[in-house]
C-alpha cells in the first residue's frame, strides 16, 4: 500500500486496524475518562457492545462500547441515544478516545 494520496485515517493503537477517517471527525474537544477524546460520524472495522445506560456529565445517555474488529480493544463508545434535548446531535455517532487511535497514511 504505497499510495500517499488516500484519505487521513486513524487505526487501533494496538493492531493498526483502521476504524475512522480524519473526515469524519465531528468534534475534537471531547473530554473521556482518560483525557481528550475525538466525535465521529462515522468508524469501520469495529464491533459494538451490548447497550447501556449512562449517566455522564451532560445526563443520560444510551451508550455501546466501541471495539476493534482485530483484537477486541475497547477504544471508545457510541451514542445510540441522548436524553437531554441539547445532547441530541450526538446520537448515531462514536467517540474514539485520543491515546487509543494512531494517525495512519498522513
Ligand atoms: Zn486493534
Amino acid at each position: 500500500m504505497a499510495d500517499l494520496v488516500g484519505p487521513r485515517l486513524y487505526g487501533c493503537y494496538k493492531c493498526q486496524n483502521q476504524v475512522s477517517r480524519h473526515d469524519d471527525i465531528v468534534s475534537k474537544d471531547f473530554q473521556a475518562m482518560h483525557g481528550r477524546a475525538f466525535l465521529f460520524s462515522h468508524t469501520m472495522n469495529i464491533v459494538l457492545g451490548p447497550k447501556q445506560d449512562r449517566q455522564l456529565i451532560t445526563g443520560l445517555h444510551t451508550v455501546a462500547d466501541v471495539h476493534c474488529k482485530d483484537c477486541g480493544e475497547v477504544l471508545g463508545w457510541k451514542y445510540e441515544r441522548a436524553y437531554e434535548q441539547s445532547q441530541k446531535y450526538k446520537e448515531g455517532k462514536f467517540v474514539l478516545e485520543k491515546y487509543k487511535i494512531v494517525k495512519e497514511n498522513w
